[in-house]
């Protein structure tokens, strides 16, 4: 059996492996894909201390690192199923979609969380060549262009203040006949002078030349008139989906499925820590993803010697 074993092999997972490794524990690491959202990030430019870099290059480090140290990597590996311990200090164990049963002391859940997709023909296409998805990380390669937001609710006004102090104008399509931010975010949205609101507006295809994006078409839900918006970029802000589908019924998660942490990474089931973009964290990023993975390694750590052994 493990002493840590850590599910998810993104930033989050990879740093609580190192600082599980770190203290001396038997350790292991499964993941489904090793590298997770970073593997799809181009340009990175918020990782502080490094000016830029590109996603698989940052996985690369990520993996030279990990297996710097004596540290099980079990890469293309699912999850499928937890069984929590059937007391504190207990045996926790995990089955993986190939059938295999693992056995560990403590559980660290990294596993991250996905972007929900419009689903419309050109995302896919222009994905990273001016469809996006975070604000935060790709705002600042729209500098002086017009851009749209995809999603009135509060990641995507948010999304459309941030993006308006940085593009020429914000044009956010909302398909619902109004918008589900806060009324505090929409006041300061409206007062902004550069954002333009649409509702009843179902983004349909996103168009470019074949290199980046140009544009986009949407049909207007009263009229249903078919019509289209000149933009560099498409922020799609539809919200972000935690991989917490498989996980035990009696591990409490918040209203958007991600799973509520203390400040030590720990859950409400012992044993069970949890880490990076899968949590109620504030914010979704890597170096907040890494720092709370070594929270919850700590705190895992903490767990295994102060538990008593059943
Ligand atoms: P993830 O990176 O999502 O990793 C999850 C891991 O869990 C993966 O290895 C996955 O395969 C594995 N997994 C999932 N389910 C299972 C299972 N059942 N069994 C086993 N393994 C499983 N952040 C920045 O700071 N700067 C940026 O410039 C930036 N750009 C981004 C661009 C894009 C396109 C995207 C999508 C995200 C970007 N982000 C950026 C956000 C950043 O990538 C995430 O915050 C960060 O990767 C979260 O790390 P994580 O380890 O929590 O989860």
């Amino acid at each position: 059996a493990f002493d840590l074993l850590v599910v998810g092999g993104g930033p989050a997972g990879a740093s609580a492996a190192i600082y599980g490794a770190r203290k001396g524990i038997k350790t292991g690491i499964v993941a489904d894909s090793f590298g997770g959202q970073v593997m799809d990030t181009m340009a990175i430019e918020n990782f502080i201390s490094v000016k830029g870099t590109q996603g698989p290059k940052l996985v690369a480090s990520l993996e030279e690192h990990v297996r710097d140290y004596d540290v099980d990597i079990m890469d293309n590996q699912k999850a499928r199923q937890v069984q929590a311990a059937d007391q504190p200090g207990g045996n926790i164990t995990i089955e993986l979609e190939n059938g295999a049963k693992l056995q560990t002391k403590a559980l660290l859940l990294a596993t991250g969380a996905r972007w929900r997709e419009m689903n419309v023909p050109g995302e896919q296409e222009y994905r990273g060549k001016g469809v996006a998805y975070c604000p935060h990380c790709d705002g600042p390669l729209f500098k002086g262009k017009a851009v749209a937001v995809i999603g009135g609710g509060n990641s995507g006004i948010e999304a459309a203040i941030d993006l308006a102090g940085i593009v020429s104008k914000v044009t956010v399509l909302e398909f619902d006949s109004k918008l589900r931010a806060d009324e505090v975010l929409q006041q300061k949205a409206r007062s902004m002078g550069n954002i333009d609101i649409i509702l009843n507006a179902r983004t349909t295809k996103v168009t470019g030349d074949g290199e980046k994006v140009s544009g986009l078409n949407y049909t207007c839900g009263s009229s249903g008139e078919a019509k289209q918006l000149d933009v560099a970029g498409i922020f799609v802000q539809i919200g972000l989906v935690p991989n917490s589908q498989f996980l035990p019924e009696e591990l409490a998660l918040n209203n958007r499925g991600e799973i509520i942490t203390g400040s030590g990474g720990q859950t409400n089931l012992p044993g069970v820590y949890a880490a990076g973009d899968v949590t109620d964290s504030a914010y979704k990023q890597i170096i907040i993803a890494m720092g709370s993975g070594a929270t919850a390694a700590l705190g895992a750590f903490d767990y295994l010697m102060r538990v008593p052994q059943p």
